[in-house]
């Protein structure tokens, strides 16, 4: 373990397990999808380019600081080429502490359809703790258009589409609960899916979602999006007036 492993070993291992629970989950198929771990006001830890995530290990982790520049390549690594979304994130958004971008099934088909469906509150959990999942238009992988493309949603929620590609979650806390977040935006996926099987799937009404302000208050929760863009839940679903 060289010296830059030894300072950041809890967050690289942190990174590494989260990169092995995606896989498990189905979430990132071959080398696709990526993982980033803030380390520092201006230091992310970063997945590498071409890399499973089911045989991530340890000595795979890149570091880079929020302008791209390199801090810590291992030999033979370099980060995701998406790195460019992962840092315009980091920096538009001082609050957030991890990033997981992955292609899971349901959320992607979702992605594909973009009917708007998802932005919609169904689920008490994932208004709380996501809020309206919003979708960033299609641009090409990898390209400069597609992180700026981040721009115009970044600040409204925690939680997002990519259109025709799959979908990315920030968490304010670690990488392990943006991976939670994932995974429990996916279940609410396939039950929005079982629900139209059923019928017509129905919101949560204005009136209750607004009373979810207390449980965030009761739970001592942070209101999703950055800090101080939305004073309450109803204002982030643009419910109130
Ligand atoms: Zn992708």
């Amino acid at each position: 373990m060289n010296e830059f492993q030894k300072k950041y070993q809890k967050e690289i291992e942190e990174l590494v397990n989260a990169c092995h629970r995606c896989a498990e989950l189905n979430y990132v198929t071959s080398s696709g999808g990526n993982l980033s771990l803030r380390i520092g006001e201006d230091l992310m830890l970063i997945t590498p380019t071409k890399t499973l995530k089911r045989t991530m290990r340890f000595e795979d982790i890149c570091a880079i600081k929020l302008d791209g520049e390199e801090v810590y390549f291992p030999e033979g690594k370099k980060p995701t080429g998406e790195w460019k979304f992962h840092t315009r994130i980091m920096r538009r958004r001082p609050d957030i502490r991890a990033i997981v971008h992955a292609h899971p099934p349901i959320l992607t088909g979702f992605a594909i359809a973009n009917d708007g469906t998802m932005e919609k509150p169904f689920l008490p959990e994932p208004i709380i703790e996501v809020g309206p999942i919003l979708t960033v238009p299609y641009e090409t992988p990898l390209s400069e258009a597609l992180s700026e493309r981040f721009d115009e949603v970044i600040e409204q929620s925690n939680g997002f589409l990519m259109e025709n590609h799959g979908a990315l979650f920030c968490s304010f806390t670690g990488i392990e609960d943006a991976v939670e977040l994932l995974n429990m935006t996916e279940c609410m996926a396939e039950s929005i899916l079982v629900a139209r099987l059923l019928g017509n799937p129905k919101t949560i009404t204005k009136e209750y979602v607004e009373e979810m302000d207390w449980v965030i208050k009761e739970r001592n929760l942070k209101v999703p999006g950055v800090e101080g863009k939305f004073r309450s839940v109803g204002e982030m679903y643009h419910l109130s007036e």
